[in-house]
Parts: structure tokens; C-alpha cells; sequence
């Protein structure tokens, strides 16, 4: 199995890599078919709301990640969380409950996608300030978020609706 070790915004000492190489490792107890696992410190900041399920469709990793664990292990899962673990973050833990309506919204969210991919271009729409901290701007441009606005209004009812998804 390999283990690939990287990091935004922050230096990774070698006791962190040695402790997530550590941790990694003991997944494949689990499930003997993992071929390669990439973990990624960050130091991005806690952008999150208490109310958490989906984010408006921007945060799906939670519910995603919980329903391939789901379908991997055969066992139900009850919650997933995000964990901030940096000075940046707070040190915080955010749960995301995986309940009946919950999974449902994830779903919802990814049946958007799958249709604005069917139907048209998938075009950006970043929610409010996220081209701000974004780590793709140089790929975007420094425009983004002015061409963002000028193109809210066409919006497709769906993403509007996906947008405002706790
Ligand atoms: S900079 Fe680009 S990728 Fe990043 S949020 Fe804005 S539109 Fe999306």
C-alpha cells in the first residue's frame, strides 16, 4: 500500500508524518483492498456552521466519505466529522450526523451535479467569499469573484436551491 504524505499552508514535521504513516497503515485492517492513501495536513480555518450537513453542497466529503465506509464495511455509520486540527482551525471537531434526511440531502446534492452535468456546462458558482481563501485562484484568476456576480442571476433554479442547504 502506499502512503503519500503532503500539506497546504503548513510545514509537516517528521513526527507528524510518521504519526499519520502510523495511523494510515492501520487501515488496511479494515479493508485489505486499499491500495494507496493520501493524507493532506491543512491549515485552513474552521469555515463551518454548527448546522452542518451539506454546506450548501460545498462540504460532502462528511456524508460521501461515511456512505463508501457504509457500503466497504457492510456496518451502518452513525456520524463522520470534520477534524481542525491546527492552531487556524481551533483545534475543533465538527460531526455531521448521518441520518435518514441527512443522507438524503447529500444525495439531492449529488443528483444537482449529475444533472447540470447532463444538461449543460457545470458552470462555477463559489458561495459567498470563497474564491477569497481558495487555493485554485491562480488557476481561476483574480476575477473570479466579479464574474461570479455578474452571472448569479442565472443561476439554475436547482443550485439556487442546493446553495441554501444547511
Ligand atoms: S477560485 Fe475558482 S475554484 Fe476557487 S472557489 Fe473561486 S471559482 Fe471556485
Amino acid at each position: 500500500m502506499i502512503v503519500t504524505i503532503s500539506s497546504r499552508h503548513m510545514d509537516v514535521t517528521p513526527a507528524m508524518k510518521t504519526f499519520a504513516e502510523q495511523k494510515a497503515n492501520k487501515l488496511i485492517k479494515y479493508y485489505d483492498l486499499i491500495q494507496e492513501i493520501e493524507v493532506i495536513f491543512d491549515a485552513g480555518k474552521d469555515r463551518t456552521k454548527d448546522t452542518l450537513v451539506i454546506g450548501g453542497g460545498t462540504v460532502l466529503q462528511p456524508l460521501v466519505y461515511a456512505a463508501v465506509a457504509e457500503a466497504m464495511l457492510g456496518a451502518p455509520v452513525g456520524e463522520s466529522r470534520l477534524f481542525f486540527c491546527t492552531s487556524a482551525g481551533g483545534f475543533k471537531q465538527r460531526p455531521v450526523l448521518l441520518t435518514p434526511s441527512a443522507k438524503a440531502m447529500a444525495l439531492g446534492a449529488l443528483e444537482t451535479i449529475d444533472r447540470a452535468i447532463e444538461l449543460g456546462p457545470l458552470a462555477p458558482s463559489p458561495a459567498e467569499h470563497a474564491c477569497t481563501w481558495c487555493e485554485f485562484r491562480p488557476v481561476c484568476g483574480p476575477g473570479e469573484t466579479q464574474r461570479v456576480a455578474r452571472k448569479r442571476a442565472e443561476l439554475s433554479a436547482d443550485l439556487v436551491f442546493l446553495r441554501s442547504r444547511p
